[in-house]
């Protein structure tokens, strides 16, 4: 007698992840290294889950990008703490080490990038949309891609340049990744990257032709994606070689 079982997907079910490692990124933004149970793997790009309940019973429920590389069992993400929010506070302030929590995932399959598509690639971040490129950029380098690439990053001021340190040292160590900053509020005395945001003039110039075909990621705030695909198109490039992923509806 054959029984039939029915077929969960991998990334509806809740798992158990606890954390191993928290590190502050900037002030406002920390790095939550995970260990997940029973964890299927993923795609650079994809997102989680995460599901947090009360001593009360009540839950809250939201989406975190993966920052960490597919090639890295533990899973890592990125969470900007905003003062009023809900969930982001206690993920960016208040848990530790060996503290638990359920996720779901890996969650999505069109904002994904691997090596095997190839380039040009065109990052583009707002904020703590550098997350799922993150991995992206992490992915490109453990496989030693040689194809150009270029991060377009627009942050509020210097302090708030996420992951900066190892954005610098992969563009010095790799000829072929470019990494533009640009700072919208504050700039520091000596800066010499862009001062305003993501515009037609810093895609016309960090953005290789559209009959280059470059295959751009856009991700942050709804705002700074929905401006940057616009011009994006008014530019020339195929709506077809633009992915975006909005994290939310404000931002720099
Ligand atoms: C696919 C996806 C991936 C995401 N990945 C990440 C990630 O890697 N890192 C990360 O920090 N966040 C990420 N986010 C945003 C995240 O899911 C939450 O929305 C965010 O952490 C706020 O949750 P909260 O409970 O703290 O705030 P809430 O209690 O939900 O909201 C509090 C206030 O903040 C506003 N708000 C909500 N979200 C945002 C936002 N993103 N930016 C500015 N204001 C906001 C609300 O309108 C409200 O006024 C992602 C969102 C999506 C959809």
């Amino acid at each position: 007698m054959s029984v039939t079982r029915p077929v969960v997907s991998q990334r509806k079910i809740w798992r158990v992840a606890e954390v191993v490692e928290t590190a502050e990124e900037t002030p406002r933004v920390r790095t939550l290294k995970l260990n997940v149970a029973d964890w299927p793997g993923h795609v650079p790009g994809q997102h989680v889950d995460v599901r947090l309940t009360g001593e009360d019973g009540s839950q809250a429920q939201r989406s975190y990008s993966i920052t960490s590389p597919p090639e890295v069992r533990e899973i890592s993400l990125a969470v900007e703490r905003l003062e009023e929010g809900e969930v982001s506070p206690y993920l960016a302030s208040e848990v530790r080490p060996g503290d638990r929590f359920e996720l779901r995932g890996p969650i999505g399959g069109y904002f994904v990038w691997t090596v095997e598509k190839g380039g040009p690639l065109v990052l583009i971040a707002g904020g703590s949309g550098i997350a799922p490129l993150m991995s992206m950029l992490r992915h490109r380098a453990v496989q030693k891609a040689k194809f150009p690439a270029t991060l377009l990053y627009s942050a509020r001021r210097y302090e708030e340049i996420i992951f900066r340190e190892e954005l610098d040292r992969m563009a010095a160590s790799d000829p072929n990744l470019q990494v533009a900053y640009t700072l919208t509020r504050e700039q520091p005395a000596s800066w010499h990257g862009g001062n305003k945001r993501i515009d037609r003039d810093s895609l016309m110039t960090f953005v290789p032709a559209p009959g280059d075909r470059p295959q751009i990621y856009v991700c942050g705030p709804s705002g700074l994606v929905e401006n940057t695909a616009k011009l994006l198109v008014e530019i020339g490039h195929a709506r077809g070689c633009i992915r975006t992923e909005r994290f939310g509806p404000t931002g720099a």
